[in-house]
């Protein structure tokens, strides 16, 4: 990539050289390719077209000041596609070929992974999708896993900035369905709630518990955190959100670098006065700062509609600190590639 614009990369689809692809036939993976093209043939039968049966990650590598590349908790993805695949009865990747799969990728898209300094890096999205001719409601015969790539932006091109969001009345998922994992028909069912939030001006919405419809869930595609006004780092329990790597990360940065109390309980959304500052955080933006929320007729403000709390602060340059290779991170998160 000669002449990019490395700080206006946004988040697209871009030419990469190699994608990798693998098949499930007779009950068993082979051992999968790199190729150039982002096609693939299937039926038009495949269960991932007509049921929904597909999930998918998204993880991000990054280029060092010293040049090399590191990848942000892989195994952890590669966890979390397990469950996703057992929820939809797909079969599971393994952890060493979602591991190897995405160490291919990366190291034949080394020379396209943006330079240190300008918060960008090379998005990868893992899925895998039902394919094969089928007819009826039932888990598809054969499988494929793919690892697309593309370098990606930084989020916040002019530095970290609050944003507003508002409460829809939809719900994502429902209290015992797929919302705790990351399985494609949660997507079409954000896609309205996301749009009409966008429209009205808002950065997205948040939703709320879909049991009782009076706590926080999620925070459009990310999950939701809140520092107390005794500086307990906060995040909402619930059986429809889906784990966020970030947020896992988030809570040991908050107790072991910034030495934050814990707590993963419920946040009702009559009760957002008990936070002094909010956040959203997933792999896309890291962290993005809530300004405001508001709610049928009443507007919430955190710590400022124009400017980032302190702790969210921390938490941010801490988390990218570690992105990046600048702050050492904790044992096994990061992987290097020479
Ligand atoms: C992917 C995703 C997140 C963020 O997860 P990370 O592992 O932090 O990227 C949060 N909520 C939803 C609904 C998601 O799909």
């Amino acid at each position: 990539m000669t002449d990019i614009d490395y700080k206006n990369l946004g988040f697209k689809v871009r030419d990469v050289n190699a994608n990798y692809i693998s098949y499930f036939k007779d009950g068993k993976w082979d051992d999968g390719v790199l190729q150039k093209e982002d096609t693939i043939t299937i039926s038009a039968y495949s269960t991932c077209l007509h049921y929904g049966q597909e999930a998918f990650e998204g993880l991000k590598a990054y280029r060092r000041k010293d040049g090399k590349i590191q990848i942000f908790r892989m195994d952890e993805n590669a966890k979390r596609l397990e469950t996703s695949c057992e929820r939809i009865l797909m079969p599971k990747v393994p952890t060493e070929k979602f591991i190897d799969a995405v160490k291919r990728v990366v190291e034949a898209n080394k020379d396209l992974i943006p330079p240190y300094g300008y918060g960008a890096s090379l998005y990868l999205r893992p899925y895998i999708i039902g394919v094969g001719r089928n007819l009826g409601v039932r888990p598809a015969p054969e499988y494929i896993f793919g690892v697309l790539a593309s370098p990606v932006g930084s989020y916040f091109r002019s530095g970290l900035a609050p944003v507003n969001f508002i409460v829809t009345d939809k719900d994502r998922a429902a209290p015992n369905g797929t919302g705790r994992v990351k399985v494609g028909g949660n997507y079409a069912a954000s896609l309205m709630s996301h749009e009409h939030a966008q429209e009205l001006g808002y950065a997205d919405c948040i939703y709320l518990d879909p049991l009782t419809h009076t706590k926080i869930d999620e925070v459009g595609a990310a999950n939701f955190f809140g520092i107390t006004k005794d500086n307990v780092f906060v995040t909402p329990n619930s059986t429809s959100i889906l784990p966020s790597i970030t947020k896992k990360s988030l809570l040991y940065i908050a107790e072991h670098y910034l030495g934050l109390k814990t707590e993963v309980r419920d946040v009702y959304i009559d009760n957002l006065d008990e936070l002094k500052e909010a956040g959203a955080c997933g792999t896309a933006a890291a962290i993005t700062p809530i300004g405001r929320i508001d709610y049928n007729d009443s507007k919430h403000v955190f710590y400022s509609e124009t400017e980032v709390g302190p702790i969210t602060r921390k938490l941010y340059d801490t988390l990218l600190g570690i992105y990046f290779g600048d702050i050492e991170a904790p044992e096994g998160w990061i992987t290097i590639i020479e």
